[in-house]
């Protein structure tokens, strides 16, 4: 790949013209036969990056396993130390890398600036867990014997991320994976494979300030589809992390699946937030438009289905489609804005797809088409959509990547959690309620069966102290918090003999 100095010249592929900078990253731009990067700003070219083939995986694969090899061997709080220099990197660059993800994913500012902030929080967690990566000491049912479980550097770390969080994802993995001892592989999503570069300057910088790093300790590798599934085959990765599409997950299982190597699975949501009749409904209609219209329906923990009691039905919903009235949607670096683009066309023509498909199933919807004309013809503004449902039918059991909220009376809390958990996906939920029983029965093992189940706000907008992640079609997988790190190590029971005889577990006898 070559690298270009730090201007990327647009090259319109329609809309509006203009030049972009890239924000003081030496990215590689104008690279020969590279993958481009579209800007869902303005549907403009931000530069062309280097695009690796099936071919290149095998090389990528095997210096990956050369970098294990040399970074297990460094004790895990000096691990630490490199990752407490990344999260400073990432301090410094805040706002040119939040720029950066606005610039090529949509984002508002804010949220990019919160992206970047998600990092440097993982980072943070990471370096303290750079010291506490404890295992146990275990009563032996042996004399003069004693058990240990130890948690070893497991092996190189693939990683693959969505457009939607185009680095935060790869932080909470990548963050993790190095203190616990491995290499790591980032596949970034082919359509924000600039702000991955940037990604890996800022961390070669931190290597810089580090010292001895073990050359590609950290290896971006952009790339289409087809060589994701190369890289997924390839039995050097010990894990496999990946967030994206169900469809994704299931074929990454599969390819996995043969090796028994270990998976981490991000997959889609159809989140819901059920308001009952004593919520707080200006809390209701704040926490409700945040999940549903925020990053345009674009997160996976996006809120995209309402049940709301019949009692205060009507008036939440007059109270949303007013405040849905007043969202700015338009150029994503205003600040005033709240709403930026669809990542681009073919997420447009689903969102009006599914529309259509909520009309002919009685849907009554509100909102949902283009606007912003102004951005022009090669981006894809919209207007977020409120669909009043008769019930949950078939096109309000998919996942739909857009601001599409359909709303959904219920009258028993039994009916409203029924409701909540008859979807494919497990990711996240909430209630609003000031009725304690109502909320601790949304969060016992009879209520939500998500991995996420929130109380008085909405599904989005997880902080990286908790394990995040859901059940079913979600995929399972658990990265951030808690104890995620244990998903990066291996295991290690060992037994001790301090004496001098050889008594056998069980008390079985076997005299030689
Ligand atoms: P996507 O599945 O199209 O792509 C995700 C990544 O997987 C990309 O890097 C892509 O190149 C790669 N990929 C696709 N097929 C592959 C294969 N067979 N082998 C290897 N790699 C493959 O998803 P997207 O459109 O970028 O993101 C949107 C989806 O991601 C939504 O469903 C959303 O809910 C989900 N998502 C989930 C989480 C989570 O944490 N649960 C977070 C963000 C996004």
């Amino acid at each position: 790949a070559t690298e270009m100095d730090s201007e990327i010249v647009n090259e319109p592929v329609g809309g509006k013209s203009g030049t972009r900078r890239a924000l003081g990253f030496d990215l590689e731009a104008g690279v020969e036969g590279g993958m481009r990067s579209i800007s869902p700003i303005d549907g403009c070219v931000l530069g062309h990056v280097h695009r690796n083939m099936p071919a290149d995986a095998a090389g990528i694969a095997a210096r990956a396993v050369m970098a294990f090899d040399a970074w297990r061997r460094v004790p895990a709080p000096q691990r630490g130390e490199l990752v407490r220099l990344l999260g400073n990197e990432l301090r410094a660059a805040k706002t040119e890398l939040g720029r950066l993800v606005s610039l090529e994913a949509g984002k508002i500012e804010q949220e990019g600036l919160g992206e970047v902030q998600e990092m440097i929080d993982i980072c943070d967690f990471a370096v303290g867990l750079s010291r506490q990566l404890y295992g146990l000491t275990i009563a032996s049912e042996r004399p003069d014997h004693k058990m240990l479980e130890t948690w070893h550097p497991l092996g190189p770390c693939l990683v693959i991320t969505a457009f939607n969080f185009p680095v935060a994802v790869w932080a909470w993995n990548a963050a993790l994976a190095l203190v616990c001892g491995n290499s790591v592989v980032w596949k970034p999503s082919e359509k924000t494979p600039l702000t991955a570069l940037a990604v890996k300057q800022l961390f070669d910088k931190a290597c810089q300030a580090f010292g001895a790093v073990p050359g590609d300790l950290v290896q971006v590798a952009n790339g289409e589809r087809e060589f994701g599934e190369t890289l997924v085959a390839d039995a050097r990765f010990a894990l496999v992390s990946a967030t994206g599409s169900t469809r994704m997950g299931r074929q990454v299982a599969a390819a996995v699946a043969p090796r028994f190597a270990r998976t981490i699975l991000e997959l889609g949501g159809n989140n819901a937030t059920i308001v009952c009749k004593t919520a707080d409904l200006e809390l209701a209609r704040r926490a409700v438009v945040f999940a549903a219209a925020g990053t345009a329906g674009q997160r996976c923990t996006s809120l995209r289905r309402l049940f709301v009691h019949e009692s205060v039905h009507d008036e939440l919903v007059a109270s949303l489609k007013a405040a849905y009235r007043q969202i700015r949607v338009g150029d994503p670096l205003d600040g005033q804005t709240l709403v930026g683009p669809l990542i681009d066309r073919a997420a447009f023509e689903r969102m009006q797809h599914a529309l259509a498909c909520a009309r002919e199933q009685g849907g009554k919807v509100t909102g949902g088409e283009r606007t912003a004309p102004e951005m022009g013809e090669h981006a894809y503004y919209v207007r977020p959509a409120l669909v009043e449902m008769p019930s949950q039918t078939a096109i309000v059991r998919e996942e739909t990547f857009a601001p599409i909220l359909y709303v959904m009376k219920f009258a028993s809390l039994d009916e409203a959690i029924a409701l909540n958990n008859a979807v494919s996906y497990g990711l996240s939920s909430s209630i609003l309620t000031h009725d304690l029983r109502e909320s601790e029965r949304f969060v016992s093992a009879l209520g939500s069966d998500c991995g996420i189940a929130n109380v008085n706000m909405g599904p989005s907008g997880a902080e990286i102290g908790g394990a995040f992640g859901g059940e079913k079609d979600t995929g399972g997988g658990r990265e951030s918090g808690s104890d995620a790190w244990k998903g990066y190590m291996r295991r290690m029971t060992t037994a001790i003999n301090y004496g001098e005889s050889l008594p056998l577990a069980q008390g079985v006898r076997f005299d030689v």
